[in-house]
Order: structure tokens, then C-alpha cells, then sequence
């Protein structure tokens, strides 16, 4: 089998990638192995919102600006150029770069029907299961609307789901209110209150992918905005653990109107709907471009000299050499198993690319328990999550002496190194953006 593109990883990165290299008219295979870091994710795209002394950026274009000038080994210096271009130079043409991803993305999901609203020049606060809040870029509409400036000033409810353990809405209600102040969010009033799905009731182990399809359902879901009315005498806001997963956003139109007052979906922790649907999307996106897409394909071996020749993949018991002309590495980070440990050491998975910190260390000899901190929480993240592959401003893995290890492989998303997307909230935005620079190079 041949084919122009071969991309390994269906995550964000990959997915863009892939997308992108089939929009421009080639043909492209997406293989994966399992799911990896994306589907876990929140579903929201965070480009820039702490840098890691814990300064919380008001933009995420500042936070390019900001770590593009500053940190030249984190990708957003890579792509305006690298370390070797003067700093103004590299900060202009990151950003511009990560507008043209972005707004791409923007229009990859209007493609498939659904809105992520939010802007480069300003970032919101979204509410997560426990009642914090993070920083973030853009959202579907459907978590948008709960962002905290909407909240201010007026009555909000935390709605839960009687038998859904996930999620506790008395908890969430009580921590919202704690930290609210701190944000100079004033709410008139918090509260909370149970719901009973209908065909969910007298159960104590409910999920949430079980709600969210119940949602889909039309009947269900007027039963469920029956019962909303009945709860809640009134609220400004009504959070809720989930909208769906089909039609999440006439889902919420449909309980606004019933309730009376803005509904809301909460950003969650795995297995997290919003990230299924994420991934689902991203999928669509670069389906309908033409990409094609394995699910069960997992790359065992790589026939290399100084370019990639071939790859070995493992579909069910049997092993079959596929052949393209160019190669993306999306293969995620630990999650998605594009880096491994290997008797105590880190190591990449697949091409056995030279593996480095962020500081620019070489980690063949370095033991994978100097990565990590004593303290749990340490400033700016342990050294381990920032921790990956080089590559130069084509995105192309690179050796210790900065040249690419291959000619026709490219790299994208978290198997990169220089950044600490925990840290930093850049997971979805460095994926992203990197996946579209990726898709693009490859096209030649
Ligand atoms: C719990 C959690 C919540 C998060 N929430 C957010 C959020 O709200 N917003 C945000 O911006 N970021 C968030 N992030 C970070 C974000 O999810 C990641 O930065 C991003 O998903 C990385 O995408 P990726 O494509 O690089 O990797 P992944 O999504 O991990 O994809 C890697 C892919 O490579 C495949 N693969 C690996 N090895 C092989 C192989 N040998 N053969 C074939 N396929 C292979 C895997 O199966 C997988 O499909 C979160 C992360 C976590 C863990």
C-alpha cells in the first residue's frame, strides 16, 4: 500500500495535520493505535494561559508574544523561526502563524456544524466539575456561555444528576462560591439542585456519555427541560454536567427555553464528553477533506535510512509495510504513546528519535527520575512533561547537531518538547497549530 501522507496519531495534531494535507489534495492515511490525550481533554482549546512562574495571561496572543520573545526552545519560538531569528521577528511570525491555525480550526468545526466561540485576544475563565476555573481560549458554544464574566451579578445554579458520582453539584456550587471573589466575580446568588434523567432513575453508577445520549433524545430530552422547570422556581444560569453528544447545542437552546434562563455545559475531567465530541469532530473535519482514517492501526517498526521508506503496522495478528512519500509523527506524549519509559530511561517510541528536555539536554543518559520533582506541584511543572523530540522551524525531528534525523518525517502536538502544556494550559493550541504548520510542510 502506498499513499502520499502517512500521519500516526488521530489526535488533534494528527487530525489537523491530516486534514490539512487532504485539503490540499493529497492522499493521506491517519493510523492509530488507541486513544490517546485528546479525547481526556476538556474539550476546550487552551493556546496560552500561564507562564510557568504562574503569571495568568489575559490573552492568549499576549502569551504567545510573551513566550515566544522569552523561551526560545518552546514551540511557539520554533514556528516563528527559532532560536536562531531575532526575537521581534519570531514573535510576529509565531502569532501570525497561531491566528491562521486558530481561525482555521474555527472554520474546520463551523464545517461540521458546530460553533467554538472565544478570541486570540482575550481569554476566558470556564468552570470545570469541582467549581474551579481555568483559563482558556476557545469553547463551544455550549461552554462558553458559563464563562465567568456571563455569571457576574447574577443567580447561578449547579444542576446535577441523582445516581451520576462524577459529579457533585453541592461541592461545586460551594467552591465556586469560595473562589469567586478572588476573580472579582460578584453572584447574586449559588445554589444547587438534583435532576432524575428519565431512564436513568434508581441507579448509583450513571455516566456521563449515558446522559449526554440521553440528551440526544428528543423525548427524553423535553422530559428532562420538564423537570428542569419543576426544580428550579428561577436562575440567570443553570450549569449542567453535559449536553450531549449529537446536538449538544440545540440540546442546550431547548433547555434555555424551558428553564427560562442560560444554560450552560461544565468543562469535565475524563472520560469527558466534551473531548469525545472533540475528537469526533476533528475526525469529521479531516474526513470529509478525504483523509482516511484507521482506528486499530498501530505502527510497530520503521524502515529508515535518511529518509523513512516505510512502516510496519500491526492491523489485528497481522503486519503489513505501508509506504508514503512524507511521514507525521502526531503520536502524542505519554497518553497517547509517543514516548515511553525504557528501563528508566525516556525514550521515543517509535523512530527511537533523540529524546530532550526542555533546557535542551540530551536525555539519552539522563535516568527519568531526575525529571521529576520532589514536590508535587512544583513551579512550572515537572521537567518530565516538558520533555520530547526536537525539531527545527519545518517541524522536522532534529539530532544534536540540529539536522533532521529524517528527510520526509514531520512532528507535531505533544511529542514535542520545550513546553508543559499542564502547566502552561497550551495543549490543544501547540497541537493544533503545530498539526497545521506539520499538514502544510508536508504538502510540500
Ligand atoms: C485529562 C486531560 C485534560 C486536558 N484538557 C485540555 C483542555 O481542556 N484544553 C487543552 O487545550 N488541552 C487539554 N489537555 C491537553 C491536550 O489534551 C493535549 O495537549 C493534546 O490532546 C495533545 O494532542 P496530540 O495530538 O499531540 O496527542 P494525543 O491526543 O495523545 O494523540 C496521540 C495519538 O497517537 C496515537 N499513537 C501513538 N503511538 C502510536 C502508534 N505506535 N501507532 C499508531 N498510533 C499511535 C495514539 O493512539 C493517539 O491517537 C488535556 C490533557 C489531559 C490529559
Amino acid at each position: 500500500m502506498k499513499v502520499d501522507v502517512f500521519v500516526i496519531g488521530a489526535g488533534a495534531a494528527g487530525l489537523t495535520a491530516a486534514r490539512i494535507a487532504a485539503e490540499k489534495g493529497l492522499k493521506v492515511l491517519v493510523a492509530e493505535k488507541g486513544s490517546g490525550a485528546t479525547i481526556q481533554s476538556s474539550g476546550v482549546i487552551d493556546v496560552a494561559g500561564y507562564l510557568p512562574s504562574g503569571f495568568l495571561f489575559a490573552s492568549a496572543s499576549e502569551g504567545v508574544r510573551i513566550i515566544a520573545r522569552e523561551n526560545k526552545s518552546h514551540p511557539y519560538s520554533i514556528i516563528g523561526g527559532g532560536q536562531e531569528t531575532e526575537p521581534e521577528k519570531r514573535v510576529k511570525e509565531s502569532e501570525k502563524l497561531v491566528r491562521k491555525a486558530l481561525k482555521d480550526f474555527v472554520e474546520s468545526m463551523n464545517s461540521v456544524r458546530v460553533n467554538f466561540m472565544g478570541s486570540l485576544d482575550e481569554n476566558v475563565l470556564v468552570t470545570n466539575f469541582v467549581g474551579t476555573f481555568k483559563p482558556t481560549c476557545l469553547c463551544p458554544s455550549t461552554i462558553y456561555n458559563g464563562n465567568t464574566k456571563n455569571l457576574d451579578n447574577s443567580s447561578v445554579i449547579f444542576v446535577g444528576v441523582k445516581g451520576f458520582p462524577d459529579y457533585d453539584p453541592k461541592f461545586c456550587a460551594q467552591s465556586f462560591s469560595d473562589i469567586a471573589p478572588g476573580l472579582k466575580i460578584k453572584p447574586k446568588s449559588v445554589n444547587h439542585a438534583y435532576l432524575d434523567i428519565p431512564g436513568l432513575e434508581g441507579r448509583g453508577d450513571i455516566l456521563a456519555i449515558e446522559i449526554a445520549r440521553r440528551m440526544d433524545d428528543p423525548e427524553t430530552l423535553e422530559k428532562i427541560g420538564q423537570n428542569l422547570q419543576k426544580r428550579i422556581e428561577s436562575a440567570d444560569h443553570i450549569a449542567i454536567p453535559t449536553a450531549g453528544v449529537k446536538s449538544p447545542e440545540e440540546n442546550i437552546k431547548t433547555l434555555a427555553e424551558a428553564a427560562g434562563a442560560n444554560v450552560f455545559e461544565l468543562t469535565s475531567f475524563p472520560p469527558s464528553v466534551p473531548g469525545y465530541r472533540l475528537v469526533k469532530l476533528l475526525e469529521k473535519a479531516a474526513q470529509n477533506a478525504g483523509a482516511s482514517v484507521r482506528r486499530g492501526y498501530k505502527v510497530v517498526g520503521a524502515n529508515c535510512n535518511k529518509m523513512v521508506k516505510s512502516l510496519k503496522v500491526e492491523i489485528g495478528r497481522k503486519i503489513t509495510e505501508i509506504e508514503a512519500d512524507v511521514y507525521i509523527l502526531a503520536s502524542g506524549s505519554f497518553l497517547g504513546g509517543g514516548l515511553k519509559e525504557e528501563k528508566d530511561f525516556l525514550k521515543e517510541s517509535m523512530f527511537n528519535l533523540p529524546v530532550y528536555s526542555s533546557d535542551g539536554t540530551n536525555l539519552e543518559e539522563v535516568c527519568l527520575e531526575k525529571l521529576l520533582s520532589r514536590n508535587v506541584f512544583p513551579m512550572g511543572g515537572h521537567k518530565l512533561f516538558s520533555s520530547g523530540i526536537n525539531v527545527n522551524e519545518k517541524l522536522q525531528p532534529i539530532s544534536d547537531k540540529g539536522e533532521p534525523v529524517y528527510g520526509n518525517l514531520y512532528a507535531a502536538g505533544s511529542v514535542l518538547s520545550g513546553y508543559n502544556y499542564i502547566a502552561e494550559k497550551s495543549g490543544m493550541g501547540v497541537a493544533i497549530v503545530t498539526g497545521y504548520l506539520a499538514g502544510l510542510n508536508a504538502s510540500g
